[in-house]
């Protein structure tokens, strides 16, 4: 029977996402809660990120920057309480053409092996429209979808727009980034831009030092160009301290689980 700290004790939660670094922006604390809840948190990643950017060369002595992110997600994993991470080999860059039947079938066999009560993958954005981000939300709604009445419940991820704004802010007032920052090239304001609004959020204000410390993990991903690397506990807490989320098909609410179970409805607050 499980027991009252972890009552997700033999539950099991499969994260799809396209790049190291994705699991720990996307929904860092959110894994690691359901790892302390008891659940086993399965992470499986399409790509190795060598299309990545270098904050440093001397990161990647060798120049095999695949390597070197496999073990930051690896580095980033433990640090979140990921029980097995899967890396796959698909071409960065080009995962929403390249290797389709193969993803799938990859994604399925996940679903078959570890037998999910939950998986979690992008929305139709891809957190900022990111087209090997949303390659990996088309395989794994195909994926599930093919499983019919098996399938478990289909998590989207999403972000809220101006939270990664706010992050620049906060870096640029403390002498940081200047106040055009960008992160990993991308422009604060796209990140949640035309997104569907989530239904949930998990608030993960006691996590949130996990997921920075996961999101450093991702050292060739966080030079001090990058606002995240600026901010302190305090404003990761009241920043990235919330995670949002929709479920795939679900417009009635339906029965709460294993995620539901962590979550507050959301209600659109700034509006
Ligand atoms: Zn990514």
């Amino acid at each position: 029977m499980p027991d009252d700290s972890r009552p997700l004790e033999g539950r099991t939660v499969l994260a799809v996402f396209a790049h190291p670094d994705d699991e720990s922006l996307a929904c860092g604390g959110t894994l690691a809660r359901l790892s302390d809840a008891g659940a086993r948190v399965v992470l499986m990643c399409a790509s190795r990120g060598e299309r990545g950017s270098v904050s440093d060369p001397a990161l990647v002595p060798d120049g095999d920057l695949a390597g070197v992110r496999t073990r930051e997600l690896q580095d980033a994993a433990a640090v979140l309480g990921v029980a097995d991470v899967i890396v796959l080999d698909h071409p960065d860059g080009e995962l929403r053409w390249a290797h389709v039947p193969q993803l799938h079938a990859e994604i399925v066999a996940a679903v078959e092996q570890y037998r999910p009560d939950a998986v979690i993958t992008f929305a139709e954005d891809g957190l900022y429209w990111h087209l090997d981000h949303i390659g990996v939300h088309e395989r794994t709604y195909t994926a599930l979808g093919s499983l019919g009445s098996e399938a478990p419940p289909l998590y989207y991820v999403t972000m809220v727009q101006g939270v990664m704004h706010d992050i620049v802010e906060a870096a640029h007032a403390k002498g940081g980034v200047p106040p055009d920052s960008r992160f990993w090239g991308i422009a604060a304001d796209a990140f949640g831009e035309a997104a569907k609004p989530p239904s949930f959020s998990i608030d993960v204000r006691d996590w949130v030092a996990r997921k920075l410390a996961a999101l450093r993990c991702h050292k060739t991903q966080m030079g001090r160009d990058n606002p995240i690397a600026w901010i302190d506990e305090d404003e990761a807490r009241r920043l990235l301290g919330t995670e949002y989320f929709r479920r795939e098909g679900a417009e009635d609410g339906s029965a709460a689980d294993v995620l539901e179970q962590l979550g507050d409805r959301y209600a659109t607050r700034n509006a």
